[in-house]
């Protein structure tokens, strides 16, 4: 007889282990099964975000903005500092400390909740009955089942052919957070999420950094004033956005590595010491459903599920970077959150017009809602306010005086519709307006709010009152 379970959840990401502590919370008998190994072949949960996505990539933002900082804005401070030099190693060695620690730590909170950690692959097979296989050999270790089945597998990086991974000179996502030493020049393809951060990060280390980017516009999610400024920010950094480029090829030339691309008709050809890939994830899935498991994929393959995480199977669930919309760590973990309460006979809600963007770049990016543009084109009629962050004090006394907020309303209700901001801290900011925009919030709420001073929060506030032309510290 197989083991049974209530809920067998297949990936351990901030999808799968979030959804599988809240089914536990709930009184579920609760088992998750994950794959992935640290650098020692030991499971390692946490998924994507913990091990080579969201943890690390920020860890080691943070150290090439501390070092960049120490040597060009510190001056500014009246902070001489001589002989800065960084360790690579070192930064390295941080960076792998904290993920050891986070992901130590899911392993704990699953002990704490009575969670049954599962090292193996998954594989959903009929009747809800899943395959645990050896994910080296792929060997069946053991069959168990559950009533409910939850689906996270997450995603991996996309493989351009013209630019196949050989794991050393051209790398995805998760080489370019271990390299070892800083490449004098860095080729990104993909001037996306992941190519900013991880472009940034070697910027500021040194690099020459050029990003070639498919696309005429650049960061075509966040709003246009928006986009154009973190462009602006980013170009002055040193960071070199080609748009409109196509690469079509790479070459090893004696010097490097050559990348052809096509731009406005015309080839180009640019040399560098390494390259990263940043073209966008797919979803994991290859393997992942028996042929007779009643549960569908579509051309791209992700999972096929409806609004509540359903798949065509009843009690099969499917969550995260394995269906339909954002691949962010905190959508995952919301319909996780969500999935387990249905199951456990709750109202489950994630409300998907509200999940916030951010790109932990410096300045930072962030958005949540919609853009002025989409709002026009659909019609909507919309009144818009933006602030900058040179006018507010905070940002002045921090040296950091770039950027902006714009908040969009309703032309006629005056609720608020979207809000997209590059400057100080605003990973932080965003906070506000999506709590704004889940009550409801018009801009004359958010511009009657008292707001701190001296704060950075206080463009936010601003930003509202501009929306009624009204903005204190602005001229025109
Ligand atoms: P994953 O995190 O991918 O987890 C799925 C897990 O399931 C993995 O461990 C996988 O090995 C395992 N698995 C897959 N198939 C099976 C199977 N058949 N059996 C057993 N186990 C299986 N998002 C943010 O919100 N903020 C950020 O700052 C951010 N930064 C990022 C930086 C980088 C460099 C990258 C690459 C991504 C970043 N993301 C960020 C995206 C974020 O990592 C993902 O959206 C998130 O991890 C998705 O969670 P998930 O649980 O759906 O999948
Ligand atoms: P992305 O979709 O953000 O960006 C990929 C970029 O590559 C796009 O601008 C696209 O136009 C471009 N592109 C596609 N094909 C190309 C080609 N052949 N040549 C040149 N450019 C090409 O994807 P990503 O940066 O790889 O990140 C993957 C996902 O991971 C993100 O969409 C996001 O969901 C998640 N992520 C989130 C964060 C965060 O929240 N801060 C950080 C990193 C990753």
């Amino acid at each position: 007889m197989s083991e049974h379970f209530d809920v067998i959840v297949i990936g351990g990401g901030p999808g799968g282990y979030v959804a599988a502590i809240r089914c536990a919370q709930l009184g579920l008998a609760t088992a998750c099964i994950d794959d992935r190994t640290d650098a020692e072949g030991n499971p390692s949960l946490g998924g994507t975000c913990l091990n080579v996505g969201c943890i690390p990539s920020k860890a080691l933002l943070d150290s090439s903005e501390q070092y960049h900082r120490l040597v060009h804005q510190f001056p500014a401070h009246g902070i001489q500092a001589e002989g800065v030099s960084m360790d690579v190693g070192r930064m390295q060695a941080r960076k792998e400390e904290i993920v050891a620690g986070l992901t130590g730590g899911i392993a704990t909170l699953f002990k704490a909740n009575k969670v049954a950690p599962i090292f193996g692959r998954g594989r959903l097979m009929t009747d809800k009955n899943v395959a645990v296989l050896d994910p080296a050999s792929g060997e069946l270790r053991q069959t168990i089942s559950a009533h409910n089945i939850i689906l996270a597998p997450g995603s991996v990086p996309v493989e351009l052919p013209a630019v196949p991974f050989d794991g050393k000179l051209i790398v995805d996502s998760t080489g370019a957070l271990n390299f070892e030493e800083v490449p004098a020049r860095l080729g990104v393809i993909g001037a996306g999420v992941v190519g900013l951060e991880l472009g940034s990060v070697w910027r500021r280390l040194g690099s020459e950094v050029v990003l070639l980017e498919a696309l005429e516009d650049f960061l075509v999610a966040a709003d246009t004033h928006v986009s154009r400024e973190a462009a602006r920010q980013f170009r002055k950094q040193g960071l070199d956005i080609r748009l409109g480029a196509m690469v079509d090829k790479v070459s090893t030339t004696a010097g490097g590595l050559q990348l052809e691309y096509t731009q406005k008709g015309e080839s180009q050809q640019v040399e560098v010491d390494r390259v990263v890939v940043a073209v966008g994830r797919r979803p994991a899935t290859d393997g992942l459903l028996a042929a007779d498991s009643g549960v569908s994929t579509d051309t791209r393959g992700f999972i096929e599920v409806d609004g509540h995480c359903r798949t065509a199977e009843d009690g099969v669930w499917a969550i995260g970077d394995a269906v339909r919309g954002p691949m962010l760590a905190h959508k995952s973990s919301e319909e996780g959150v969500a999935v387990a309460e249905r199951i456990a006979g709750q109202p489950g809600h994630v409300d998907f017009n509200l999940v916030p963007w951010v790109i932990y770049t410096s300045p930072e990016v962030a958005w949540v809602g919609e853009t002025e543009h989409q709002l026009k084109s659909d019609g909507v009629p919309v009144r818009s306010g933006m602030f900058p962050f040179a006018a507010t004090g905070r940002a002045k006394a921090m040296e950091e005086p770039v950027g902006l907020v714009k908040i969009i309303a309703h032309g006629e209700t005056d609720r608020v519709l979207g809000v997209h901001m590059v400057g100080p801290h605003v990973s932080e900011l965003i906070a506000e307006c999506v709590v704004a925009m889940a009550f409801h919030a018009s801009s004359e709420d958010l511009a009657r709010i008292v707001h701190a001073h001296p704060t950075l929060s206080e463009a936010v506030h601003e930003a509202a009152l501009a929306v009624d032309k009204r903005a204190i510290h602005k001229f025109g």
